[in-house]
């Protein structure tokens, strides 16, 4: 239970009606435990005994005793249950969104070591899992305790009013007997239900893998290898699944079998000790209702341990460290003019070193391409400007201020990225285009379209602007949507453009209207593009040659061509690996 403390906060606003659900769970444990058995051993002698004459008034009484007992027991009950399940709701929704909001916090790298669909299945199965227990186990755990000490003092105090010491022996033994195959079965559903979680989450993976690569499946013949990849997860999951259920399906008939044994031994000595019929029948019930809170608290116990498992993965993203974060005095206002410096900056994934000694001053409003063969470290140097990855030494500098000394949002509001592919949100063109700046006006968002050289084709569209961009933009060329994502920049309006030029994907009339838009977008600001073509460089101010992880020539186009390896490039016409 300990484990669970960090998150009672989540609990805490719901907290009176919280114990108001338990409350009534007690009443409803009350009326089982207690009641039933009472009714049994009150009712049906006065109904059954021959000798007693009651009036038809008195019968109904009687009779209504019981269902009277029933529905106090359903009431409480029924709210019991609603309250419960109210707040583990809530409490998903809390665990949900705070997993959610860590997410969005943490830095880049971490995303390269899990799968998007295996995070997603943290985020929604392994938090329901949890809800599950909270909702269900944490009421058992007060109201079966309840349940038990009602049943069992009644027991007792039956007992010893027969003087069955026997009895009252053999009932305080049996009970710690249930309990050994509780706790067995316990470590044994925590180690299945964790590699259940796992798998589960292997599938996820695989499948929103498969899904957003539905083109590449079909143009690289790699359906059979997806059904089999799929249908041997899919076996491993229902093979995990079912060793859960092994072990926490064997727990209720263990733990009957052993109460069977008792009820079989009441018998015995009843018959010894000259029970009379209803006083027995009573003994049965309470004996019954005292092993039932045992088999539900070892399947409380089961789902703790189930509930653990799935609380590992959880934890495993809440408790990563967002390691970029704002310094206390960031700066919060932040205006660049577009100078950015590299001084002495290294850089490496893990222990890969990607980057070293990087040093480099770029004047604001300069154009500098990027060029090198791939895996030189251009992504990289691109992505230390956003402080998407924090150097290992060294500083990145923005108007001679250090990255670290400027607030994340402020810095990012300063720059506009346009990535080689770019994304667009499941919405309309309008509000993919104001991503760029929400409080852009629809005037502006259209002005940025035009400068972009989409405009005409947004209009075009049956619904215009209010047309949705299908998932990740699916609807829209490559063409269309780097236009798209450069009105975005446009509009956002920041003095450090960072891009990563589109390839050969746009046919060449996309490409004039891209380069076109560009060149506009470009005007006044400082422009880093990684560049896979010529047109590149040869507008660029500046070019800077990348070789495994060093800048190795740093000119104008022509000074470059003194370069081997940067003519090499040039000859082959690849310049960017
Ligand atoms: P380029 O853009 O020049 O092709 P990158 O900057 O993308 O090069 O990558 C440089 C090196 O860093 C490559 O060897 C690449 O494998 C590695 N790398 C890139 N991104 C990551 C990452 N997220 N985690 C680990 N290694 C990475």
């Amino acid at each position: 239970m300990n484990r669970y403390q960090r998150y009672f906060p989540f609990l805490k606003p719901y907290r009176n009606i919280y114990f108001g659900g338990i409350f009534a769970g007690l009443v409803y444990s009350i009326c089982t435990g207690f009641g039933l058995p009472t009714m049994m051993q009150a009712v049906f002698p006065a109904v059954f005994n021959p000798d007693s004459e009651l009036s038809s008034l008195q019968l109904i009484g009687y009779a209504s005793l019981l269902p009277a007992v029933f529905l106090l027991r359903g009431i409480s009950g029924y709210l019991n249950q609603m309250v419960i399940n109210f707040v583990g709701l809530q409490f998903m929704r809390q665990m949900r969104e705070a997993l959610f909001e860590h997410l969005q916090r943490l830095q880049l790298g971490f995303f390269g070591k899990y799968r998007s669909g295996e995070l997603h299945a943290r985020l929604t199965q392994d938090t329901q899992l949890v809800q599950t227990v909270i909702t269900e186990s944490a009421n058992d755990l007060v109201r079966q305790p309840a349940i038990l000490i009602g049943a069992f003092s009644w027991l007792i105090y039956q007992a010893f009013d027969n003087q069955m010491v026997l009895f009252i022996l053999l009932a305080c033994l049996t009970v710690p007997l249930c309990v050994l195959p509780v706790r067995f079965i316990g470590r044994k559903v925590l180690a299945k239900a964790k590699r259940q979680q796992d798998q589960f989450g292997d599938l996820s993976g695989t499948v929103s893998e498969n899904l957003s690569a539905s083109r590449e499946v079909r143009a690289y013949n790699l359906e059979e290898r997806a059904i089999s990849g799929f249908r041997d997860r899919m076996l491993s999951l229902v093979q995990a699944q079912f060793r859960v259920l092994v072990y926490h399906r064997v727990l209720s008939p263990l733990i009957e079998f052993i109460s069977a044994i008792g009820v079989g031994l009441a018998l015995y000595f009843a018959a010894r000790g000259e029970v009379p019929l209803e006083t027995f029948l009573a003994m049965i019930g309470a004996l019954y209702f005292s092993y039932d809170p045992i088999k539900k608290l070892g399947l409380v116990h089961n789902n703790f341990q189930k509930a653990n498992g799935a609380l590992d993965r959880i934890e495993e993203i809440l408790d990563t460290r967002i390691e970029i974060t704002d310094q206390d005095d960031a700066i919060g206002d932040f205006n660049a003019r577009g100078q950015v410096s590299f001084k002495n900056v290294s850089f490496s994934y893990e222990d890969q070193a990607v980057l070293s000694e990087i040093n480099a001053e770029i004047q604001a409003a300069t154009r500098v391409a990027i060029v090198g063969p791939s895996g030189a470290g251009k992504t990289t140097f691109i992505n230390l400007i956003s402080r998407f990855y924090e150097a290992d030494s060294g500083e990145v500098l923005i108007d001679g201020c250090p990255l670290s000394r400027i607030k994340l949002s402020a810095l990012r509001d300063n720059i506009a990225l346009v990535p080689q592919e770019p994304i667009l949100f499941q919405d309309s063109l309008l509000e993919n285009i104001r991503l760029g700046r929400k409080d852009a006006s629809d005037e502006e968002v259209f002005a940025a379209a035009k400068v972009a050289q989409i405009h005409d084709f947004i209009k075009s569209c049956p619904e215009g602007y209010q047309t949705l961009a299908g998932e990740r933009g699916a609807l829209l060329s490559g063409g269309q949507k780097q236009r798209i994502a450069l009105a975005r920049a446009f509009l956002r309006g920041a003095p450090i453009l960072l891009l990563d030029e589109a390839t050969s994907a746009l046919d060449s009339e996309s490409e004039k209207g891209v380069q076109q838009a560009l060149a506009e977008i470009s005007k006044g600001k400082t422009v880093f593009t990684i560049a896979h073509r010529f047109s590149t460089i040869r507008n660029a101010d500046r070019v800077l040659l990348f070789d495994k992880g060093k800048i190795i020539a740093d000119g104008t186009f022509d000074e470059l061509l003194k370069n081997s390896l940067f003519k090499s490039l040039y000859d082959n016409q690849n310049l960017s690996g």
